[in-house]
């Protein structure tokens, strides 16, 4: 791999300022909020705050536009939604009559699963308030959701295209909201959402609160920012781009024909006992999924030509613990929260770096560990070139290892192994089923906020070359030009 650390940069005129320290392990009881707030809280299982919510709280509460760049599992959707439902109860009431309940707070958010948890923490943070949530996604019947929308919500979260598709039908009228929050924000502007986003925001007041979360931020996203906040403070609690601190990330080098062999080696060999294994093609996805299953592995797949309903439940039955590997493109990729989720493993390199970030977020939250496991296939440049450009993004040396595995033998496995031994792989002949592991809890989701010294983040110091472009050197002109025109990748379309 690559020596080179070239890291993504943002236009060093972007309009952040530096925030105040913020005392460590921070209470929720401490800010002004309503007691109705903090018994949800509470009741949650939350003490003190993470670290983003520290910092993020106050400033909303304030008033401030705010961009925030966290770690994936670092607590971000109650650092926003918890001061929004704060600000408003002004406005609480029980009232039967729609018009006493306009929409004022709207959160966009670029998937539909992302969406739909997104809301259940807000119904779940609002429950002793009379303030009411919903939220909007595609895939699903309209009916129900109109019906929701017309008896009035303060909080609408909603994928855009569908959100669209209320507003064209006069389901609801965004003319009162206050706030707004862009969640994922990257992805909106990455896979064709930009035009859908700026319609949207077109029929909100100007005058309002803006909020913009992501895990990684590209220049775009930045200059996105400039144009639709006002004087926003940058949040900022890792070094944007970073991986989770604690997640163990292995490159294994292995032969096309090895790789579902090497899946199944790596769950065996590290007894893990749940995993996402991602891949870059819908196709692949149900391939390597109807693979895994017959190998007796409880398998489900999740990719965008499966309908909403099979989405929702196969997501829902993983959460469980039904299903032992969910097979993925990226419409996992973002901001799901799978409690405890010990590994996740890369099929196929991701053809975006930024994405392998998100994906390997899906593990390792809420400060316990993971795993993550990369597949490169040896010998192909390709794969070289996408592992280069993560090795840039992450600004980690990778270090590819070999993976050793039996050739592979045509035999059927039991089904009724929790793992089955693998024809391919010796050392999982032998070993008995594992339970699944908990991963223990990392001390990074206690850790108070600590500012560095140096007020720009690392990403904000270009070298000139690039600073020219304003480009990441990992996202290609062209594709900013091809969202401009509403263009998608081939295997994922924006969620409506
Ligand atoms: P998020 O980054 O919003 O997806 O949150 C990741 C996980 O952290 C979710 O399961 C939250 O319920 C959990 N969480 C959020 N805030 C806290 C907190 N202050 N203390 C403990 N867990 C939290």
């Amino acid at each position: 791999m690559s020596e080179q650390n070239t890291v993504p940069k943002a236009p060093t005129d972007f309009p952040a300022e530096a925030v105040s320290v913020v005392a460590p392990k921070m209470r929720f009881d401490t800010l002004p909020l309503d007691a109705k707030l903090l018994r949800a809280i509470a009741e949650s299982g939350y003490e003190t705050m993470t670290p983003i919510q520290a910092k993020a709280i106050p400033l909303v509460l304030e008033g401030r536009d705010v961009m925030g760049a966290a770690q994936t599992g670092t607590g971000k959707t109650a650092a926003f939604s918890i001061p929004l439902l704060q600000k408003m109860l002004a406005h609480e009431n029980a009232s039967a009559s729609p018009a006493r309940h306009p929409v004022r707070a709207l959160v966009l958010a670029p998937t539909r699963e992302l969406a739909d948890q997104v809301a259940k923490n807000i119904v779940t943070y609002s429950e002793h308030t009379k303030l009411r949530a919903a939220v909007v996604f595609g895939g699903v019947d309209m009916k129900p959701q109109t019906a929701e929308l017309k008896t009035g919500v303060e909080v609408l979260i909603a994928t855009p295209g569908r959100l669209l598709d209320h507003i064209e039908a006069k389901n609801c009228v965004l003319n009162q909201v206050e706030y707004v929050v862009l969640d994922e924000a990257d992805r909106m502007l990455d896979i064709g959402f930009l035009p859908d986003l700026q319609r949207i925001l077109s029929f909100l007041p100007k005058q309002r609160q803006t909020l913009l979360f992501s895990a990684t931020f590209s220049p775009e996203i930045k200059r996105l920012a400039e144009s639709y906040l006002q004087n926003p403070i940058l949040v900022e609690v890792a070094r944007p781009n970073a991986t989770a601190t604690n997640v163990e990330q292995r490159f294994f080098s292995v032969g096309t024909d090895n790789k579902r062999a090497a899946v199944v080696h790596l769950l065996k060999d590290r007894q893990i006992s749940q995993a996402i294994v991602f891949v870059n093609s819908k196709l692949g996805c149900a391939r390597l999924a109807r693979s895994l299953e017959r190998d007796g592995l409880r398998t489900n797949a999740l990719h965008g030509d499966k309908s909403q309903d099979e989405r929702l439940k196969a997501l829902e039955a993983f959460k469980r613990g039904e299903v032992d590997v969910l097979v993925a493109t990226d419409v996992a990729a973002r901001g799901l929260d799978i409690a405890d989720l010990p590994a996740v493993i890369n099929f196929d390199v991701p053809f975006n770096a930024e994405d392998y970030v998100h994906r390997i977020g899906r593990t390792g939250r809420a400060g316990a560990s993971g795993l993550a496991f990369t597949l490169v296939t040896a010998g192909d440049r390709n794969d070289a070139r996408l592992a280069s450009d993560i090795e840039k993004l992450i600004q980690k040396k990778i270090q590819l290892e070999p993976l050793e595995l039996a050739s592979e033998r045509p035999r059927r496995p039991e089904r009724t192994q929790a793992y089955p031994s693998e024809g391919a792989v010796d050392s999982a002949r032998s070993a008995p089923p594992v339970p699944r592991a908990r991963p223990p809890r990392d001390p990074f989701f206690d850790q108070p906020y600590v500012p560095s010294a140096d007020a720009q983040a690392a990403w904000e110091k270009q070298p000139a070359s690039s600073a020219k472009s304003g480009l990441s050197p990992n996202i290609k002109p062209k594709k900013k030009i091809a969202a401009l025109f509403g263009a998608r990748r081939s295997d994922e379309a924006p969620q409506g």
